[in-house]
């Protein structure tokens, strides 16, 4: 963490809670006494995110964990970045489980970026290799592709409203956390990246997430890295004192370094 930039922790509920349950944990969330120095995000699900809004009572910001890549139309199930807009903080894309389970290609990815950022919302890009891409020692090459891809033809204001979570795919909901260092590794070439996206353009005030089986115990350790500003955060985030331990590791990492 550099202490330039606030870190950020974000909890990816992905499917889980029906909206009574999620109810609950907001107010249980909302009980905690936040420290100073890190933000904090929430992605329920689509159907919580209303409920939410009033719910955690502008303590933490709201994200919802996708949005399609057109503001209307007969495009039946989807969620449009429009109908977000102006209430939602935050739009997570690029999620492993949207691309592997759901076949969502870099060019979807970088559509619903970019029409994202049409509006009023921040947004969180997922990047992240397979573990057979990480076996074949291609883990770099994929997060660059999947990089350039997203970012195409997004100018340098944009870029100042999103923040890369970096999430190898054999790490999340696996239990098998990348080590602080090979989380580090890959996180300092995804802010030279972003760097190179344009020549104005700042790496050093981008925020950098790991995301990948972060826990209480083992989130000071990789939050301690200089390119590591923060966490997405799975399971983790359904338990409102792992997350908290996680919260308060993410801004002591800020205040030390
Ligand atoms: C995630 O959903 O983005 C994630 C990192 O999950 P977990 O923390 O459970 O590995």
């Amino acid at each position: 963490m550099n202490a330039a930039r606030i870190p950020l922790v974000a909890g990816n509920w992905k499917m889980n809670t029906t909206v009574p349950e999620g109810l609950a944990l907001a107010s249980e969330l909302r009980a905690l006494a936040l420290p100073d120095g890190v933000e904090v995000a929430v992605l329920p699900p689509f159907t919580h995110l209303w409920p939410l809004y009033d719910a955690l009572g502008g303590r933490f910001a709201l994200g919802a964990q996708d949005a399609f890549w057109e503001d209307a139309g007969a495009y039946t199930g989807e969620i449009s970045p429009a109908s977000l807009s102006g209430w939602c903080d935050y739009v997570l894309v690029g999620h492993s489980e949207r691309r592997h389970l759901l076949g969502e290609t870099d060019e979807q990815v970088s559509h619903k970026l970019r029409r994202a950022l049409t509006h009023d919302l921040r947004v969180i890009v997922a990047v992240g290799e397979t573990l057979d891409e990480r076996e074949r020692g291609s883990t770099i090459d994929v997060v660059r592709r999947q990089i350039s891809a997203a970012f195409e033809g997004v100018c340098l204001a944009e870029l100042e409203r999103c923040v890369v979570a970096y999430e190898p795919v054999w790490a999340i909901g696996t239990g098998h956390t990348a080590t602080p260092e090979h989380a580090q590794e890959v996180c300092h070439v995804i802010r030279t990246l972003l760097d190179e996206l344009d020549p104005a353009a700042d790496g050093e005030r981008q925020r950098i997430l790991y995301g990948g089986s972060v826990t209480g115990e083992n989130a000071a350790a990789l939050f301690g890295e200089h390119d590591i500003d923060g966490g997405l955060v799975g399971g983790a985030s359904l338990n409102p004192a792992e997350f908290f331990a996680i919260i308060v590791a993410a801004a002591r990492s800020g205040a030390i370094t």
